[in-house]
């Protein structure tokens, strides 16, 4: 006997290619990889420069001045 056919050829192209993402470290929202950040990526931890300065936390601080326990 035969076998017929052989093998399944490996589908991979469903949509763009997936970016690879990381959490911000500041306002905790997800952001994709950037070109710009094709060199540091590994060490990039804000998604922007507002949270990286921490532009982000003092306007946050600000619009909640007093939380209810922490
Ligand atoms: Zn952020």
């Amino acid at each position: 006997m035969s076998r017929g056919g052989g093998g399944g050829a490996k589908g991979g192209g469903h949509g763009k290619a997936t970016l690879p993402e990381k959490t911000c470290a500041a306002c905790g929202r997800p952001f994709a990889w950037r070109k710009k950040w094709a060199r540091d990526w590994d060490q990039v931890r804000f998604c922007s420069d507002a949270c990286r300065t921490g532009r982000y936390a003092r306007a946050k601080a600000a619009l909640d001045p007093g939380r209810p326990g922490g």
